[in-house]
């Protein structure tokens, strides 16, 4: 829902520490190849201007839920900036399917490159990536692993082993913790935290925050290699 959540006003959401307020999660990879953005919610347009996003080479979104695709009308922009060529975006067959129903009129900004199973590798805009599948609430999700990082978020109902081997390994993970508690639909920081060391992931960030975790709390209660991420968060990472 984004923090502060409208109307409330526990601690965290009237919080004055800017690693408390958190707009819908997102990822952008900046290579020499040029920017790739992972997922585009409702405040896609908020944070294109203020992390200064002026194009893309292309788009990977992870499911159809309106907190990761919410900003799809604002890439236009993009498209316009980039006079009009199409902006690749790497889905699922499922995820297509939604959005040629959700976003018809949308289509003809996109160059859809459609993965063609539920695991496997693909080569994306010149990069590499690795894709796993899950679910949530009946929706099929992606994760993905680009170089050196997996982004895996939304997660709960999934197939360990499926899912773990493309991962194993892997040097940083971007993974979603909503609160401390797993919700029916999220892990919470313990199930995170497990699949974290399951990996043996290096360095491990949450994402897909709630409310109900204050940043400097949360991350004092956490092992040196796991901790929250907040808005602007920069990881180096190699593809
Ligand atoms: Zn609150
Ligand atoms: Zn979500």
């Amino acid at each position: 829902m984004g923090v502060p959540v409208i109307g409330c006003t526990c601690s965290v959401c009237t919080s004055v520490s800017s690693f408390n307020k958190r707009l819908r999660p997102s990822g952008l990879i900046r290579a020499s190849l040029g920017s790739y953005l992972i997922d585009a919610g409702p405040d896609f347009r908020q944070q294109a201007l203020k992390f200064k996003i002026e194009n893309l080479r292309g788009v990977l979104l992870t499911h159809c839920h309106v907190d990761h695709i919410g900003g799809l009308d604002d890439l236009r922009a993009l498209y316009f900036l980039q006079k009009k060529k199409k902006i690749p975006c790497l889905v699922s067959k499922e995820s297509f399917e939604e959005l040629s129903f959700r976003y018809h009129y949308l289509m003809h900004i996109f160059e859809f490159q459609v993965l063609e199973n539920d695991f496997g590798k693909t080569v994306f805009e010149g990069i590499e990536v690795a894709y796993v599948s899950y679910f949530q609430a009946g929706m099929k999700v992606n994760g993905y692993k680009i170089g050196d990082l997996a982004y895996i978020s939304d997660i709960r109902d999934y197939t360990e082993e499926e899912v773990m081997a493309p991962l194993m390994g892997v040097n940083t993970l971007v993974i979603s913790a909503v609160r401390t508690d797993p919700t029916h639909v999220h892990f919470g920081i313990e199930e995170a935290t497990t699949f974290s060391r399951k990996l043996g992931a290096k360095k491990t960030y949450f994402t897909h925050i709630a409310h109900e975790l204050d940043y400097e709390k949360t991350n004092a209660l956490l092992p040196s290699d796991i901790k929250l991420s907040f808005d602007g968060l920069q990881i180096p990472i190699k593809i």
